[in-house]
């Protein structure tokens, strides 16, 4: 029987093989964006190489982006549909809460478009806001 996650590797033209498959399922069922050291340790026992090499390929055929959010680790979080191989199109604003430590992408929220003096060429824009996220501002709920 075919893995229900199969139709979206091979939407993005990634051929699913079991890893591949863990890897997503893990991306899928956490909101919040997940570090190579994440993604290994909700993986257990996973080679870290291999978990590595599907997410690099996963940011190449455009189903996750890469997020820095300044806490050292790269992370990565699920792409909009209309992300491609050649254009990711995830020009949101990410949010890193600086007591849980999640970095949410905020995807109705649009990096906006900075104008840079002279010559300079952007290639990319990354704009990480850092606060507390909704579930730790509020004081009535318990700590996650
Ligand atoms: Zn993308
Ligand atoms: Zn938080
Ligand atoms: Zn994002």
């Amino acid at each position: 029987m075919a893995h229900p996650l199969e139709d979206t590797l091979i939407a993005k033209q990634i051929t699913p093989t079991a890893m591949r498959l863990l890897v997503l399922d893990v991306l899928v069922q956490h909101p919040a964006a997940l570090s190579l050291t994440d993604v290994e340790a909700l993986l257990q026992p996973a080679d870290r190489i291999t978990v590595h090499r599907t997410l690099k390929t996963f940011t190449d055929k455009g189903l996750v982006h890469r997020i820095e959010d300044g806490s050292g680790a790269v992370k990565f979080a699920l792409c909009e549909p209309s992300c491609t191989p050649e254009h990711h199109q995830d020009l949101h604003v990410h949010f890193f809460c600086t007591r849980c430590r999640e970095t949410a992408c905020l995807p109705t929220v649009a990096v906006p478009v900075i104008a840079l003096p002279g010559a300079y060429q952007v290639q990319e824009t990354s704009l990480v806001m850092k606060g507390l996220c909704a579930r730790c501002a509020d004081a009535t709920l318990p700590p996650a």
